[in-house]
């Protein structure tokens, strides 16, 4: 029997388990690794966000001294939005906030209302 299966080149179900076994633990040893890696990068990418941050808020802070800042309160969500007033330098119309046209409402006001009944 266990000659014949030397001869055929077929592993044993022990050598098989074993195996099994060698690329389960091969296997973890990836998964770890890639989880290490998985929190390196994200600590990497939570500095680098935090330095543009801070260059925003001191670039913001510099324009807003010069007088080079135009606050517009958002028509439709109400939240504030700075926007610099540099040659250049193109201006959305839209609202980083809520997406919706910062002058414009959206909503539709009670004067509307009341003219579209009469
Ligand atoms: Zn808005």
């Amino acid at each position: 029997m266990s000659r014949s299966r030397k001869m055929s080149g077929k592993k044993t179900v022990k050598q098989v388990d074993a195996r099994v076994s060698e690329l389960s633990t091969q296997q973890d040893a990836v998964i770890n690794k890639l989880d290490a890696l998985g929190m390196e990068f994200a600590g990497f990418a939570q500095a680098a966000a935090n330095d543009i941050l801070k260059l925003n808020h001191l670039i913001y802070a510099m324009l807003d001294k010069e007088g080079l800042i135009t606050k517009i309160e958002c028509a439709n969500c109400g939240k504030e939005v700075i926007r610099p007033d540099l040659d250049g330098v193109d201006h959305s119309e839209d609202c980083p906030h809520c997406g919706q046209n910062l002058h414009k409402s959206t909503q539709v006001t009670l004067d509307e209302v009341t003219s579209e009944e009469e």
